[in-house]
């Protein structure tokens, strides 16, 4: 019996021997296939990466360009009085006259309606602690015209064509019937009465002083830096115009002249 059970012990062992055998060559066939097909296969390109698709967004409102809304351009009535644009090719002519005059100071007259709004402004400066004085108002166009023939003989005694004398001085001087001091409506207002009226007294003093104030009384540059290209004139910051608070408001904040500010309102 112990010889028949040494049998099936052995052929037990023989046969769990053969299976690990099987298992054994099977391993390494799967091995040996896999290392094969490692070795056969092609060099796998290096992936793209996979693009992550963005959702587009979907635009509910405009987008906001600045955190300050711009306010509304001013409802004015752009061929009221006040606005009337008064320049060489669009002049008051020969015959204007305010239809009422009336004194500010220094002997300097100024359209009735706009007079108060020049002396508040004038009295506001003082109260800042500048010294102010009215220089010119209104002007007749007699006075206009014997300015600027002035300038035309004087550049011409130093030797300028009168065609050179006239485009100098019309930078400066406006022509006769194109004054904005035939109207009534401007004011050229100084440190004192011997200040130079030149381009470099802008930027400090009385003269900054009413560029950020003017706007509050009705008034504006009307000859701003950098803009004498479109005004025909040159930097003035001490001639003032009278326009009303909204439109000077506007202007002023925006950095407009009269040109810029009545092509808003141009209809296409
Ligand atoms: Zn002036």
């Amino acid at each position: 019996m112990s010889g028949n059970r040494n049998t099936k012990k052995r052929r037990a062992q023989q046969g769990a021997g053969g299976k690990l055998l099987l298992l054994l060559l099977a391993l390494i066939g799967v091995a040996w296939g896999l290392s094969k097909a490692l070795e056969n296969r092609a060099p796998e390109p290096t992936p793209l990466p996979t693009p992550v698709a963005t959702p587009i967004p979907v635009a509910t409102a405009w987008p906001t360009v600045s955190p300050v809304p711009t306010p509304p351009k001013p409802a004015v009535d752009v061929t009221s009085w006040e606005l009337r644009l008064i320049r060489y090719e669009n002049p008051l002519g020969e015959d204007f006259v305010p239809e009422s005059l009336t004194t500010v100071e220094n002997g300097q007259q100024m359209d009735s309606r706009v007079a108060p709004a020049a002396s508040n402004l004038i009295n506001a400066a003082r109260l800042a602690g500048y010294s102010v004085y009215f220089c010119s108002g209104y002007r007749d166009y007699d006075t206009q015209y014997t300015i600027y023939w002035n300038h035309i003989n004087q550049y011409m005694a130093q030797g300028m064509t009168e065609e050179e004398a006239h485009a100098k001085t019309r930078l400066a001087v406006n022509y006769p019937g194109a004054s904005e001091h035939q109207s009534g409506l401007c004011a050229d207002i100084l440190e004192s009465a011997s200040q130079e009226m030149e381009p470099w007294i802008g930027g400090s003093g009385l003269m900054l002083w009413l560029e950020q104030h003017c706007a509050e009384y009705g008034f504006v540059v009307r000859y701003p830096k950098d803009k004498t290209d479109i005004t025909g004139v040159e930097y003035e910051p001490w001639h003032l115009r009278y326009v009303g608070v909204d439109a000077a408001t506007y202007m002023m904040e925006k950095g407009l002249c009269l040109e810029e500010f009545l092509a808003l309102y141009e209809v296409g």
